[in-house]
């Protein structure tokens, strides 16, 4: 690295940023409004930038699309920047709790899987045509997953000695096991012989999928391994070998 630098030339000082988190007082008023990216920033820690912006940009164009010369406008925009900011306070809480917890790969491990379970849950209840139940960040207005959330990362932040961290793991997967499309928890569970396994492994995949909230029709089930295989990849009938 020495030798490969060593005729370098710096463009530009070198610049420090200790703190680069924000939250924006105001998000939105008569007519304007920030999107999450410009409203607040969390952390990178788990990539959540795009996603946040994204449901930013659905909201705001169905308001742009339906309200823009309404006088719903202005409650429309006060909604979201409410939601806005709950969003951004709800990952940052998630992201504190991660970083609480960098001392026990076990219960990080598990509070990771907190956002997967959610992303994967959101993603394909999108593609399955019923966007209006996942329609907040990490599933934070869901009635079931959004108190089992706040419970994990209250119970992730709770620092005792010695430290223990099955009480957070417990509570992860507890919170996934309705909405764990992806079997995170089971596998979890195997690697944790620690963890009581009778609550949350008893069930297969497939029932588990069938309590997911897909009111499990065959159909739907269907469609969702289709989703889970990228186009490219999928096995046509009868056929052994998967098609690149
Ligand atoms: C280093 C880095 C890594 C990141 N990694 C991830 C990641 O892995 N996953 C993730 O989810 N998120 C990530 N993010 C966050 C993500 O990039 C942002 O959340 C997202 O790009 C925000 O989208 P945006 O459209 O709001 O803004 P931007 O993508 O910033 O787009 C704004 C655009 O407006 C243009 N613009 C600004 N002012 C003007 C003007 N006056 N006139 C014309 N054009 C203008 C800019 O040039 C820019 O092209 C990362 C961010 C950074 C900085």
């Amino acid at each position: 690295m020495r030798e490969q630098f060593l005729a370098a030339k710096p463009a530009l000082p070198f610049v420090h940023a200790p703190r680069l988190s924000f939250r924006s007082a105001a998000v939105a008023g008569d007519r304007w409004a920030l999107l999450p990216s410009a409203a607040g920033f969390v952390d990178p820690l788990l990539s959540t930038g795009f996603p946040l912006t994204l449901l930013g940009v659905e909201r705001l164009a169905v308001l742009l699309e339906e309200d823009w010369q309404s006088p719903r406008l202005i409650k429309g925009l006060q909604a979201y920047e409410t939601q806005t900011l709950a969003e951004l306070d709800t990952t940052a809480a998630l992201i504190g709790a991660l970083y609480a917890n960098m001392d026990q790969f076990d219960a990080f491990a598990a509070l990771s899987k907190l956002y997967f379970a959610a992303a994967m849950f959101a993603e394909t209840m999108r593609r399955l045509g019923q966007p209006q139940r996942v329609n907040s960040f990490l599933l934070m207005n869901d009635p079931k997953f959004g108190p089992a959330l706040s419970d994990c990362i209250e119970k992730a932040r709770r620092r005792t000695t010695p430290p223990d961290r099955l009480p957070t793991i417990e509570a992860v997967l507890k919170a996934i096991e309705p909405f764990d499309l992806a079997g995170l928890g089971d596998s979890f569970a195997t690697q944790l012989a620690s963890v009581p396994r009778g609550r949350f492994a008893g069930r297969s995949a497939e029932a588990r999928r069938r309590t997911c909230g897909h009111r499990a029709s065959a159909g739907a089930l269907r469609v969702h391994r289709e989703l889970m295989v990228p186009r490219g990849l999928r096995r046509p009938r009868g056929c052994d070998t998967l098609r690149t």
